[in-house]
């Protein structure tokens, strides 16, 4: 199973943070990745709005990823749609920030818009 098998699979667990409906058969590409840190780009497949998801991964391997990804808290607070102009502060953003996905989506300020 591939990262974005992998991850495509897990969406189905996960709702929508515009329609709130699940994410189950969304499409999901990968925009970058460094090391362990993925960008992920999902498209909602019931209202098509798009948002970028960053997955930091403990060793790179998809067993890894997936205690990771349970042990996040919803991750709504951490998919918010966004603009092309907010994907770029984004970018800057996620380049300067060290840590965990988990401690990402902890940001205060970061969780609403
Ligand atoms: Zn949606």
């Amino acid at each position: 199973m591939s990262i974005i098998d992998f991850i495509r699979d897990r969406a189905r667990f996960y709702n929508c943070p515009v329609c709130g409906r699940s994410l189950k058969g969304c499409e999901v590409q990968v925009l970058s990745h460094e090391d362990e840190r993925f960008h992920l780009q999902v498209t909602c497949a019931q209202c098509q709005v798009t948002f970028v998801v960053v997955l930091a991964i403990q060793g790179g391997a998809v067993e890894e990823v997936e205690s990771a990804v349970e042990a996040l808290a919803p991750p709504v607070a951490a998919v918010e749609p966004i603009s092309v102009d907010e994907i770029l502060d984004l970018h800057l953003f996620l380049k300067g920030f060290q840590g965990t996905l988990t401690e990402l989506i902890h940001q205060p300020d970061h969780s609403r818009g």
